[in-house]
């Protein structure tokens, strides 16, 4: 058996659909954030990140940092195993209690990743309810893709945001079916909304638990940080909340927050929770300083700056005719749709205009609908967004990308191509 050769063809069948996935190395530099020192075929070199989902740029303030450092040199640097063996370091009772605190409810439970929180948290809650049906956005995250399929299941897919479609297929359902909720506060790609209240009233009226993924949405939306239902007003609505502390909290790790029965049955039964390394002090103690911070007055004014910034951006490349895709939260994706030329984008903003910004291609999103996605944070100030302006549209002139018309609609640079050819 060739066992290098399938792996090979695996490979070249990406690079043949121009999505090999290639990671630029970088060096990110406490202080100087989004700034980050990039180690190219040429050298070394400043380049400003673009689209980083460290959001606030909360894994370089001082104050996570120093939460982090102490916590390390106290508690060491490792968790000692997992939870089930090693018992539970302070720290980790102390973030969960806080993580309650901040999504209002009475318990919530750690995970090494928001990744694994959903896998296991899922497939767990699917799978203690006798015949439970799952009804999952069609537009949901791998990772929670990931859960359903573990539950063993039955599911079924709703399309993106529809209520109406939602509806008809918990009306089919008897009302004594046990049936599980799953959809997102903001969906990570497009950068819209979960309609959180109008899908807790179905679930309500139908019998339906309610599972909300808040992973680009906890620490920037809502009074004190807790996400799109904070925001909303729906945190009592929702039954498990489920966050990150790899995003807007700067760290890394995890977790649900719900009713302390539904916790306690995860953390007794998903195999993802008993069966892995807990979490290492120095980032327990770096996420706990993030969330304090955040549910603060400090967090209210960088929350506040936050969305200013992305407005800003917004309004600055519509006005040179970029096709920002309609987002109303702090994502700005930009559509390219065609894997290659979005690639080629994403080198030239680097190699041209020391500028950072992945390709998002197949199978994060739709083929044809590849993105570049911005993610300006607090601290990326205007000579940063000129600078980006400038490049922006120096790219997209050298690729001859699409621009949206003043009606709205896509055309190119060049009159001689259609739209389609371009694409
Ligand atoms: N849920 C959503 C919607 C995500 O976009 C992601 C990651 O990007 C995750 C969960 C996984 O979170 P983590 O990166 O902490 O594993």
């Amino acid at each position: 058996m060739n066992y290098a050769g399938h792996f090979e063809a695996a490979v070249q069948r990406v690079r043949a659909e121009g999505r090999y996935r290639v990671f630029a190395d970088l060096a990110r530099q406490v202080g100087r954030h989004p700034q980050a020192c990039w180690r190219g075929l040429s050298g070394m070199r400043d380049v400003v990140i673009w689209c980083s989902n460290d959001y606030l740029g909360m894994g370089h303030h001082e104050t996570v940092l120093e939460g982090a450092v102490s916590a390390i040199r106290r508690y060491g640097a490792g968790a000692g195993g997992t939870r089930n063996i090693s018992g539970t370091t302070h720290l980790h009772v102390l973030l969960e209690a806080e993580l309650a605190g901040l999504h209002d409810k009475q318990a919530s439970l750690l995970m090494t990743s928001g990744y694994v929180a959903n896998e296991a948290s899922i497939s767990t809650i699917a799978r203690l309810l006798p015949d439970c049906l799952i009804l999952s956005d069609q537009l949901n995250h791998a990772s929670i893709i990931a859960g359903i399929k573990a539950s063993g299941c039955e599911k079924q897919i709703f399309r993106h945001n529809d209520l109406v479609h939602l509806e008809a297929l918990l009306a089919a359902q008897p009302q004594n079916r046990p049936k599980l909720i799953v959809f997102e506060g903001i969906y990570s790609m497009d950068g819209d909304f979960g309609p959180i209240a109008a899908v807790c009233a179905l679930a309500k009226h139908y019998g339906a638990l309610t599972y909300l993924d808040e992973v680009h949405a906890v620490g920037m939306y809502g009074a004190r940080g807790g996400g799109i239902a904070e925001r909303d007003g729906m945190v009592g609505a929702v039954d498990v909340i489920q966050g990150t502390l790899g995003k807007a909290i700067g760290c890394i790790g995890g977790y649900i927050a719900g009713p302390a029965a539904l916790i306690d049955a995860v953390r007794s039964h998903a195999p993802g929770f008993i069966f892995t390394t807990a979490l290492p002090p120095a980032m327990v103690g770096g996420a706990l300083a993030a969330v304090r911070l955040l549910k603060g007055p400090e967090g209210v004014a960088i929350r506040a700056i936050h969305q200013e910034r992305a407005s800003a951006l917004k309004r600055r490349l519509e006005a040179i005719g970029m096709p920002v895709m309609p987002s109303p939260s702090h994502i700005v994706p930009i559509l390219v749709g065609n894997a290659t030329r979005c690639k080629l984008a994403s080198d030239l903003l680097l190699e041209r205009h020391g500028i950072y910004v992945q390709p998002i291609n197949y199978p994060t999103v739709a083929k044809g609908t590849e993105r570049l996605r911005l993610t300006p944070s607090p601290l990326h100030n205007d000579v940063l967004m000129d600078r980006l302006v400038h490049a922006l549209e120096d790219v997209w002139d050298q690729l001859d990308l699409m621009r949206h018309h003043r009606g709205g609609l896509i055309y190119s640079a060049r009159p001689e191509r259609t739209a389609t050819q371009v694409a």
